[in-house]
């Protein structure tokens, strides 16, 4: 079975999540609205499936992390607070010719890309040729031209964060020159300067439109947690160290948003706040790396799609971060980040608020402020990221072809398709029979109209891990067949055994056990 992987785009699974009811452009009678999607009915069980994975995996197998559901909007102060309204900026610059608008620092950050594929063309031209024998470590080590990029990588990435951590836009324009970047549309090198563009959409509260009414939609979720801290920790009588979790929408105008649901201007977010004590961030830090890395591979969407990436700049309130990168159609690309962000957060609202946010550690009989780690996956990246593992156009040994999703069973967004062989002959009665009786534990989809091998396809492209058949056989002896979308094999089970043969691989516990 041919497995056409590395040919798929973005576009592909656009298309398809569109034609299959998984996401639609919003308001698309309208032309759509640019960066905001609205998810169907398979979209919308599939977004479920995974926000509750992530729920149970942090709330209940957890017996110090709990959940809250906080408000988008918020007194504006917290955004004073939080640095937002002064550092949520990015740097932006425009090209004269084509009137393109790009992140100047990813501009810069996909030169680096570039030269770290001639190392990738490097290394994997030589161990064509050394065969076994080639030691990786050692030919990045030594091998001329690799340390010759390598040298021009550090050499950006040093200069490339100077001029961020100390907001010098002239430097990051000479730097966009030096390196002969060019707009990646229309090849033109004619660009205006750079500027800061702050990334948080206001609207007025009540009917007064002043600054005084200004409020934000939160661009994070993070926040809601923080001026909550006080009130859960002491409604829910909890001890350092402990968590707090919430999944909801946030909110950013991105300068450039494209990439399908990678980079959306309303999206949701599922953020976990974990109070330390100070000192013991390094040991958090690594706790939490591990543990997210071990949720994600638990899926099965294939180990080697994930690696770890260092930020290069720190946000102003992090002392150590980093992101789970996912290499989605369009290569590796953030997907969440886990950053150490200390007690800038507590502190900063105990100083913009005037109240004390503060543990009072009975082992040390002192107070004082926590410590933060965070751990922040975008729900719709998360989407993205199965949708990518699990788009797939497969040539059958027959040589017809078929489109599967391969979702991994425990997120599909339905679990069993019950399907009566013909519309007839009290096989469609008897079929909702099984649904009516299934339909408590699984989600279950009817059909009947359609050839059963139309049947299958149609299963396959939404993901339904399992077909489950009615037919004459089945009147004698409550017998069916179900059908695996993965091997495609078919077997005879009884009516009886149905529920637990069902339960073998979409079990969400059996997973979160696993992990
Ligand atoms: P990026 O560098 O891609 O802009 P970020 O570092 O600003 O992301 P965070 O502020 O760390 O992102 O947000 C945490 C998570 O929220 C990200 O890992 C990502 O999964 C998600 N996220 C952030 N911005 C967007 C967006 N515009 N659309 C969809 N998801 C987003």
């Amino acid at each position: 079975m041919a497995n056409g992987d590395e040919l798929i785009t973005l576009k592909n699974i656009a298309s398809h999540c569109k034609e299959y009811g998984f996401i639609y452009p919003s308001s698309e009678i309208y032309d759509g609205l640019s960066a905001t999607y609205d998810y169907g009915p398979n979209g919308s069980e599939l977004k479920n499936n995974i926000k509750d994975y992530w729920w149970k995996a942090m709330v209940r197998m957890n017996e110090n992390i709990v959940g809250i559901d906080a408000a988008i909007f918020m007194h504006p102060t917290t955004w004073k607070a939080s640095g937002h309204v002064d550092a949520f900026n990015d740097p932006l610059i425009d090209n004269k010719d084509s009137k393109k608008r790009y992140r100047a620092d990813v501009l810069i950050e996909d030169q680096i890309a570039k030269i770290q594929g001639k190392i990738d063309k490097e290394v994997s031209k030589a161990a064509k040729r050394f065969g076994d024998a080639f030691d990786q470590e050692q030919f990045l080590n030594t091998n001329e031209r690799v340390l010759k990029y390598q040298s021009q990588i550090s050499e950006i990435e040093e200069k490339l964060k100077a001029s961020m951590g100390s907001g010098n836009l002239k430097a990051m324009k000479d730097l966009i020159d030096e390196l002969e970047i060019a707009d990646p549309v229309s090849g033109s090198r004619n660009w205006t300067d750079v500027r800061q563009f702050n990334l948080m959409f206001s609207t007025e509260l009540g009917s007064v439109a002043d600054e005084s009414g200004k409020i934000y939609l939160r661009p994070e979720t993070a926040q809601g947690i923080f001026v909550n801290y006080l009130n859960v920790q002491k409604t829910s009588r909890m001890k350092l160290p402990f968590g707090i979790a919430q999944i909801g929408k946030a909110f950013r105008n991105e300068i450039i948003a494209r990439q399908f649901i990678f980079r959306m201007r309303e999206f949701e977010q599922m953020e976990m706040q974990f109070f330390i004590q100070p000192g013991s961030e390094k040991e958090w830090y690594e706790h939490w790396k591990e543990k997210r890395m071990r949720w994600h591979k638990a899926l099965g969407l294939g180990d080697d799609r994930y690696r770890f990436h260092d930020h290069l700049n720190l946000a102003h309130y992090a002392n150590a971060a980093c992101d789970i990168e996912f290499n989605f159609p369009m290569g590796f690309k953030e997907l969440e980040g886990i950053h150490s962000r200390t007690n800038f957060d507590l502190g900063s609202h105990e100083k913009f608020s005037g109240k004390k946010l503060q543990y009072f550690d009975n082992n040390t009989n002192e107070s004082y402020v926590p410590y933060v780690l965070e751990t922040s996956i975008g729900l719709d990246r998360m989407f993205l990221a199965v949708m990518s593992a699990a788009y797939q156009e497969e040539k059958l040994e027959d040589g017809s072809e078929r489109t599967v999703l391969k979702i991994p069973p425990v997120l599909a967004p339905n679990k069993v398709a019950v399907l009566p062989l013909v519309d007839k002959d009290g096989l469609p009665e008897k079929a909702l029979k099984i649904m009516d009786d299934i339909k408590f534990d699984f989600n279950a989809i009817y059909e009947a109209k359609d050839s059963i091998g139309k049947r299958y396809r149609r299963q396959d492209a939404i993901g339904t891990p399992y077909c489950v058949t009615i037919d004459n056989e089945t009147m004698e002896d409550d017998s069916v067949t179900i059908r695996d979308r993965d091997t495609m094999q078919q077997e005879r089970v009884s009516i009886a055994e149905l529920k637990d043969r069902l339960r073998d691989k979409t079990d969400l516990n059996k997973l979160l056990r696993s992990i």
